[in-house]
């Protein structure tokens, strides 16, 4: 099957030699590059690993930094993978959006190539997705040059762990409320939000929304992939593995768990993504 990845991560070698310099300023990096599970990889890793796994294509971004000159490395990185490898990666970039020259690293990145703008992480980037005079910049900047956004969003509930961020379904829900026009991911099942679809209002709200499973096998059982169809948000549901904390394999073995037809699996795994 043709499958498509829509949330990975890849780092320049630069990241890995230059960590403690670059983890002194910036406390996620710091947290997140400490974990037990984060791996240093490269696009060329990416893409044995695709072709391990049998998937056709990636969405990769690499880290969402405060500051934005490593922002702009972290993109030259991911535009390059992406120029070397095309069809089989495509650039999702990162702005650091309240720093002065967000909007100019869009517009460059976009200009490469880039197909959208994220994994946001709000927390870290200290952005607050409620607050328009906030957010305008950027959504306007990823409607201009036709991108959508993706901004990682994590459970309010549950056990902790490093990079959990204190952005859940709340905030996505206000952000959606505000901005209508803008089709935006929420990574990790956008924190539960997707069960709202359930009601009327904010289904009629979360119109430009999408979610995706990253993260999915140390969070959810399959039973949430069963709950998201029966709810009727099926065709907003995408694979995002995480990779490299995961690798698809793990997401299989769930998948297989599932009521999920082929027809459903099909839409998950590739269809929904290409109406982004
Ligand atoms: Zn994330």
């Amino acid at each position: 099957m043709f499958i498509v990845d829509a949330h990975v991560h890849i780092y320049p070698p630069e990241f890995e030699s230059n960590r403690d310099s670059i983890a002194t300023g910036e406390p996620w990096f710091d947290k997140l590059t400490k974990s037990k599970v984060h791996r240093w990889v490269s696009a060329e890793d990416l893409i044995a690993s695709m072709d391990k796994n049998n998937i056709a294509c990636s969405y990769a971004t690499s880290f969402a930094f405060h500051d934005q000159g490593l922002c702009r490395i972290a993109n030259d990185y991911v535009l390059n993978a992406a120029k070397q490898y095309p069809n089989r990666i495509k650039a999702l970039t990162v702005v650091s959006p309240n720093r002065p020259g967000a909007c100019e690293e869009i517009a460059r990145c976009a200009e490469e190539g880039a197909i959208g703008v994220g994994e946001i992480f709000p927390e870290g980037q200290n952005f607050d997705i409620t607050n328009t005079s906030e957010t305008w910049r950027l959504v306007s900047s990823c409607l201009e040059h036709n991108l959508f956004l993706m901004f990682h969003t994590a459970e309010q509930v549950g056990h902790q762990y490093s990079g959990k961020g204190n952005v859940g379904a709340k905030e996505a829900a206000k952000f959606c409320l505000n901005h209508s026009d803008i089709k935006v991911i929420f990574s990790h099942f956008g924190a539960g939000l997707w069960a709202f679809e359930a009601m009327p209002e904010m289904k009629l709200i979360l119109s430009n929304a999408y979610y995706d499973t990253a993260a999915m096998p140390w969070l959810y059982n399959e039973k949430i992939l069963d709950a998201i169809f029966a709810i009727g948000a099926g065709h907003k549901i995408l694979f995002g593995s995480d990779w490299p904390i995961l690798d698809f394999s793990k997401y299989k073995k769930l998948l297989d768990l599932t009521r999920l037809d082929t027809e459903q699996k099909s839409m998950l795994l590739k269809e929904n993504v290409s109406t982004l």
